[in-house]
């Protein structure tokens, strides 16, 4: 067996430790003589597999009680709907367009109600976080919409917008549990788990339980109401039972390594390595405005597009995959999510320092 470094920005790596374990409770679960595919999600082991999930992820994230946490599926972009479905309460809402999936938010949000764009970076090609001092909020606003970390672009609010009072919605998928979070200053976050904890497919929503009402918009689907889930214990059907087992285990891989505090230091040491060399290299550099840069995702360009082809081609070679950029971008994208060991990307900053040093003119 041979593990590749994957720099991919999801589907992405897990920790080994997890794999290794689910590998090993493959064929029989626990003394349960089945694996945990294939097991009733009305069961007892499975209620206990659920259960553990939220508690573990209620203490990581610090979540207060007034919160609900919901396993969903159909992942992220299916929030993209339910969001302005259950919350758009006025049919009004604020979007704060920062990349691609923040503008598929909004343009899904459109046809529910009047989704206002009241910030945008994309006249710099997303490469910053707008000033969100002082927003034009709209007064009939039932919320402020971010994607607090963007994905294809590398940028991170470091400071939430000034919501004047609204309530904030975030899309973390990308920086979901990277660092802690004070949950108390979101009417609801939400995080598809392929980026950062788990397989494709499932989506975990936290969301204050006051918002979860039956006042949800005419024709809202029984499957994208919140408080159908949230009644149910996030089992009114059939759930991604694997998924949510492997992101439980994900939780206790988080608690084990001291949980979020930890693993913020670990993510600003690892993205540091990166930054640092990017910073002085003369052959490649990040794209991103300094203060708006990603923890997680950090693209990055030679300023030549067959050298960035031949980059990701010998990168590949060299054991380290995936670190070509979105379609959208070009260049270079490395994602460095929790499972990423340092060794990840000193091993990539050794390669970039060989592969500039052998092309220096
Ligand atoms: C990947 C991603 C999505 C889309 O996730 P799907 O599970 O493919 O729907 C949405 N938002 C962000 C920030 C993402 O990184």
């Amino acid at each position: 067996m041979s593990r590749v470094y994957n720099f991919s920005a999801g589907p992405a790596v897990l920790p080994e430790e997890v794999l290794r374990e689910a590998a090993e409770e493959m064929m029989d679960y626990r003394g349960c003589g089945m694996s945990v595919m294939e097991m009733s999600h009305r069961s007892k082991m499975f209620q206990n597999i659920i259960d553990e999930a939220e508690a573990d992820i209620r203490q990581l994230l610090c979540i207060p009680d007034g919160y609900k946490v919901l396993f969903l599926q159909g992942g992220a972009s299916t929030q993209f709907a339910m969001v302005p479905m259950n919350l758009m309460k006025n049919r009004v809402a604020d979007y704060i367009i920062t990349g691609q999936w923040a503008k598929k938010a909004w343009k899904e949000a459109s046809i529910y109600g009047r989704a206002n764009a009241v910030a945008s970076s994309e006249d710099r090609t997303f490469s910053y976080i707008p000033d969100c001092s002082d927003l034009p909020i709209d007064a009939d606003a039932d919320y402020v919409y971010i994607c607090e970390n963007n994905t294809i672009y590398g940028t991170k609010y470091h400071t939430l917008p000034n919501t004047k009072g609204k309530l904030l919605v975030a899309d973390q998928s990308s920086c979901f549990l990277s660092e802690p979070v004070d949950v108390s200053k979101y009417g609801m976050i939400y995080g598809g788990v392929q980026k950062n904890v788990g397989p494709a497919g499932v989506v975990i929503a936290i969301i204050r339980e006051d918002l979860i009402t039956d006042d949800v918009l005419e024709g809202t689907p029984t499957m994208l109401r919140y408080k159908i889930h949230s009644d149910a214990g996030s089992l009114y059907n059939t759930p991604p039972c694997y998924g949510i087992y492997i992101c439980g285990k994900v939780f206790k891989w988080l608690k084990k390594m001291g949980g979020l505090e930890v693993m913020k230091q670990r993510n600003e040491e690892k993205a540091k390595i990166l930054y640092d060399y990017l910073d002085q290299s003369s052959m490649f550099r990040g794209t991103v405005q300094e203060d708006s840069r990603s923890l997680m995702n950090i693209p990055f360009i030679t300023g030549d597009e067959n050298l960035d082809a031949e980059f990701v081609k010998s990168a590949k070679e060299a054991g380290l995959e995936n670190l070509k950029g979105h379609r959208t971008v070009g260049g270079m994208r490395a994602s460095i999510y929790n499972a990423m060991p340092k060794e990840g990307v000193e091993t990539l900053v050794k390669f970039m320092k060989e592969f500039e040093k052998e092309h220096e003119r």
